[in-house]
């Protein structure tokens, strides 16, 4: 029984159908394997009068998360790599906020976007990660390396839209009060653009889950020179999408820049982004480019990207100036996939 792949209820339904128990050990199980990482539940309250059940069910339940191979650590900043059970490896970056840690997890090994500022775009995609190769990441986190995680964001290796129905199912595992008890309202999915994917959040209305769009050019030519998904899904296609994307009441896109030199960092690149966001509810973050080995991309100074900034200011659009944590780590946005 692969329990970081089973959802509360899947789990109540085996117990159901293979022990006659209900959903009162399966929610225990749940607390005690998700939140307290404690294997010997023969000694739980729950089990007290089930040992017979409780010893069958240590023997068949199989905890894989995935064995982290190396922890790099700068500061506050974490990134780890888990060696997969078929030799392959993925790496996640836990990024300490204001009073807790955000989980950034990868959903793919390696990625089939080809964006042209992003290591793991050049390794191609090697796999799509299971179910329970995404919560491994964080429970890892957690109880591995006892960090409080209170967010998760999908923007390590991988296209979460291009593995939609894992990445799913590991939000719902990790919503789960009984056990990660991650809120919705701090889960974010981040995309390349990938509309089907998002028309098909949209349809499930998941009250609350954040979207994150890599936008990264406010016209097709230069979008589709940085982000070849930009010729399947053009940004009129992807604007006229996200408009009818349900928003909670004073809910917002989290849309991300990557500034590069001399690309997509012009004045007049500044306007049209405007232009392209308005109307829609928007907080943007601007992302000096990350240096990439074997790319060319520069990032743009400090004075540019002041000024890039501003100029959207003016034109009422919310702006995050993000200094790129992790750098120095090689943990920082499209550099993943180098260890
Ligand atoms: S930026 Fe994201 S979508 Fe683009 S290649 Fe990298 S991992 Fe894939």
């Amino acid at each position: 029984m692969k329990i970081l792949a089973l959802s509360l209820d899947q789990l109540t339904h085996l117990l159901e159908t293979n022990y006659g128990k209900s959903r009162f050990h399966a929610q225990a199980l749940y607390r005690e394997i998700f939140k307290n990482a404690n294997l010997k539940f023969l000694f739980v309250p729950e089990f007290a009068a089930s040992q017979a059940l409780a010893r069958d069910l240590k023997k068949n339940i199989c905890l894989e998360p995935g064995r982290i191979k190396k922890v790099f650590q700068d500061k506050d900043l974490t990134k780890f790599i888990t060696r997969l059970s078929d030799g392959m490896d993925i790496e996640s970056v836990i990024v300490p906020m204001n009073r807790y840690n955000t989980l950034c997890v990868s959903s793919q090994v390696g990625c089939r976007m080809g964006c042209a500022f992003c290591e793991t775009g050049c390794m191609g995609l090697k796999r799509n990660l299971t179910v329970s190769e995404i919560t491994g990441q964080l429970y890892n986190a957690r109880h591995v390396l006892k960090k409080q995680i209170k967010n998760i964001v999908f923007m390590g290796m991988g296209e979460p839209f291009d593995n939609f129905e894992p990445v799913m199912a590991a939000v719902k595992i990790m919503n789960e009060q009984k056990g990660f008890d991650i809120a919705l309202r701090h889960m974010t999915i981040s995309t390349a653009g990938v509309v089907p994917g998002i028309r098909k959040l949209a349809a499930m209305n998941l009250a609350g889950i954040r979207l994150a769009i890599s936008v990264n050019a406010p016209d097709n030519q230069t979008r589709s020179k940085l982000m070849p998904v930009n010729n399947a899904w053009s940004l009129e296609t992807l604007k006229e999408t996200l408009a009818d994307f349900p928003l909670p009441r004073k809910g917002t896109f989290l849309f991300e820049y990557i500034l590069i030199k001399g690309m997509n960092d012009s004045d007049a690149h500044a306007d049209r982004l405007a232009e392209f966001i308005h109307p829609l509810p928007v907080r943007l973050n601007l992302i000096p480019c990350n240096p990439v080995p074997g790319l060319a991309h520069e990032s743009p100074s400090d004075e540019e990207m002041n000024r890039f900034s501003q100029k959207l200011v003016e034109k009422n659009i919310f702006v995050i100036r993000r200094w790129s944590k992790g750098r120095s780590l090689s943990a920082g946005c499209g550099q993943l996939g180098r260890q």
